[in-house]
């Protein structure tokens, strides 16, 4: 099969139409409409085949990952999806694997309403990147900049899944099958939270997503904002998954450093408070209060029920 014959075949006979692509694939570039008012948003994130994903990762999660970051990082800006493009590298041109792939990217895409416009396709060692670009309003953008001393610190889901996740699928853990599966999916399909990012615009004062762990991201807001955080370790959300499968301390060692759980991280303002909850609510969002930015730059302070916090577990410092 030529490049052309897969295009054709697997990605642009599967692609729907947004009525704001004026060409889509097929030509030398794609060329779309901003709507007056809105910026775009630009994004691109690369998976590597054994260094982001296992080599064995089925190619329908490769597809699912590979948009949900990009839309993922859509998302922390509170921005809207509209396209995106694709750069394939494949070591051969297998129709099942490309089959299962493009259903699974389409069924995303679709579900997002965002179009696939074009990309490139070539041979080589398996790795997807994708550049997704959204709308924003042209006020106020939902930045990692924001955060002032007092606002509170929130993250929506829960934390450390697909960390737990991951151990599983390497056979480092071993849970009972319905967590299992459960926790293999918040790894390999994980859901980009589009909803609760634009619910945040001119709510939230900082956003970001939660992609290396939250030791790891929420250092990047307290240096864009230059503030620090205290953070209630016993106040993380858990899922009943990830506490059935591991114990109490690993699974705050989870929470904490975990990656690839996609979950956005947020600060507040005391006075946006009563906003933030009608618009969660509104939007049927679980977020959770995990504690509040302070003046002292770029310090984090860990507390367990009012103490300072000390991992028992080596996990922590494996994650950190
Ligand atoms: P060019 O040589 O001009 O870069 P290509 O032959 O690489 O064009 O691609 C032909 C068309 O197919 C272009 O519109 C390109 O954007 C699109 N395309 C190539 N690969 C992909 C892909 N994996 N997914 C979607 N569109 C693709
Ligand atoms: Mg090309």
């Amino acid at each position: 099969m030529k490049e052309f014959d897969i295009i054709e075949r697997f990605f642009n006979q599967k692609c729907h139409q947004r009525k704001d692509v004026i060409h889509g694939i097929g030509d030398d570039c794609a060329i779309t409409r901003v709507p007056e008012g809105l910026n775009l948003a630009i994004t691109t994130d690369t998976l590597i085949s054994g260094v982001h994903f296992p080599i064995d990762t089925p190619p329908e999660a490769i597809a699912h990952k590979a948009l949900a970051v990009n839309l993922s990082d859509l998302a922390a800006m509170g921005a809207e999806p509209a396209w995106y493009s694709l750069s394939l590298s494949l070591p051969e041109v297998d129709e099942n694997w490309l089959e299962a792939f493009s259903t699974s990217l389409f069924e995303l895409s679709r579900y997002y309403s965002i179009q696939l416009i074009g990309g490139d396709t070539v041979q080589g060692p398996l790795s997807v990147t994708i550049t997704a670009h959204g709308f924003v309003p042209n006020e106020s953008p939902l930045t990692r900049s924001g955060a002032k001393p007092g606002d509170m610190i929130y993250v929506s889901g829960t934390l450390g899944d697909a960390g737990v996740g991951l151990d599983i699928q390497k056979g480092k853990l071993i849970a009972s099958e319905h967590c299992v599966q459960y926790l293999i999916n918040r790894l390999y399909y994980p859901s980009p939270r589009l909803l609760a990012g634009t619910a945040l615009r001119r709510i939230a004062s900082s956003c970001i997503d939660l992609s290396d762990g939250l030791i790891r991201d929420i250092q990047h807001v307290l240096k864009a904002s230059e503030c620090g955080a205290r953070i209630q370790v016993d106040k993380l959300p858990l899922s009943v998954a990830l506490k059935e499968s591991v114990d109490v301390e690993d699974a705050y060692s989870y929470a904490l450093g975990a990656g690839d759980d996609y979950e956005l991280l947020f600060t507040v303002s005391e006075e946006n408070k009563g906003t933030l909850d009608i618009a969660l609510a509104n939007a049927n969002i679980s977020a959770t209060c995990i504690g509040h930015i302070t003046g002292i730059k770029q310090k984090l302070e860990l507390r367990f029920e009012d103490q300072p916090y000390q991992s028992l577990r080596s996990g922590f410092e494996h994650f950190s």
